[in-house]
């Protein structure tokens, strides 16, 4: 590991797919850089914007690519982020989900109800008698819109009709509008997240990178400091004004989603103190 980032940093974030593997690839050099910074007692936090894995199910897709020594202690998915947020801030205890067994997970962990998620009751399409039943219910107190392989039309209009009460607060677990998949890039939660926008008129509050829900989900459990920090990732407006937003020093990755020349163009609060074409380049 370069002693300057040894000297300059106690605590080292990464974001996970495009940094530290892509898809279920390890990404050459990752590993390795893993182990040397907790072979030197520092502080190694994983913060990803996939709302579909829990903090467990995050853990042992680590050990299955090699990594050792990681704890769901050090990782922060946005699923967590964002039922640390319900449950914490705003006392929420039941919600309407569209989403996956993870994000399920990380909200009934909370001790939030769960409607919807990963029920199959709802893959399918939808009925004629389903129109009558679908209704605004008071009971909901949050509309929670993630990743959702099984989207359908049927969860949304659910969605959409808890939606139409004013108090039923919106909420994203991340706004990426891609991802990287075997070599391209494929729909994001954010596309989910819009197409909610686009029948309900409203806009959701965000949970994952860049939101301050993310860093503050961090903050209470680890109490780290931004100035001895580095924050590590492969996109810019995720990753990156993450780690500026957050007053942490931040480095670029090129083996993911952003390009050099995206970087170089990039607005003020994207820009990376550092960029280096892969993880392997800090050995
Ligand atoms: N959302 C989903 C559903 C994903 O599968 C991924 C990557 O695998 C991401 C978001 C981005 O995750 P990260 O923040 O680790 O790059
Ligand atoms: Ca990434």
């Amino acid at each position: 590991m370069k002693q300057e980032f040894i000297d300059k940093y106690d605590t080292f974030l990464f974001d996970c797919d495009g940094v530290l593997w892509l898809g279920t690839q390890p990404i050459v050099g990752a590993i390795e850089v893993v182990e040397q910074l907790l072979a030197h007692k520092k502080q190694v936090l994983f913060v990803t914007n996939n709302s579909t894995k829990s903090r467990e199910q995050y853990a042992k897709k680590f050990a299955q690519l090699g990594f050792k020594g990681v704890t769901p202690d050090n990782i922060f998915g946005s699923a967590y982020a964002t039922a640390v947020y319900l449950k914490q801030v705003r006392n929420i205890s039941k919600a309407f989900v569209i989403g996956e067994s993870g994000l399920q997970s990380e909200l009934e962990s909370e001790g939030i109800t769960v409607l919807g998620g990963a029920d199959p009751a709802l893959d399918r399409p939808i009925a004629p008698e389903d129109y009558d039943q679908i209704r605004p219910d008071p009971t909901i107190e949050a509309v929670v819109s993630g990743l959702d392989h099984k989207f359908n039309y049927l969860k949304i209009a659910h969605a959409q009709a808890h939606l139409e009460q004013d108090s039923t607060l919106f909420v994203a677990t991340n706004i990426d509008s891609t991802f990287p998949t075997n070599g391209r890039l494929f729909p994001g939660a954010g596309t989910i997240a819009a197409a909610l926008s686009c029948c309900s008129g409203r806009t959701p509050m965000t949970m994952g990178k860049p939101s301050p829900q993310m860093m503050d989900a961090i903050k209470a459990k680890t109490h780290f400091d931004p100035n001895r920090a580095l924050m590590i990732g492969d996109r810019l407006n995720t990753d990156i004004e993450f780690g500026n937003e957050g007053g942490l020093s931040t480095l670029l990755v090129l083996s993911g989603v952003a390009t050099k020349e995206q970087a170089e163009a990039a607005v003020e609060l994207q820009k990376p103190d550092y960029i280096v074409s892969s993880i392997a380049d800090l050995l």
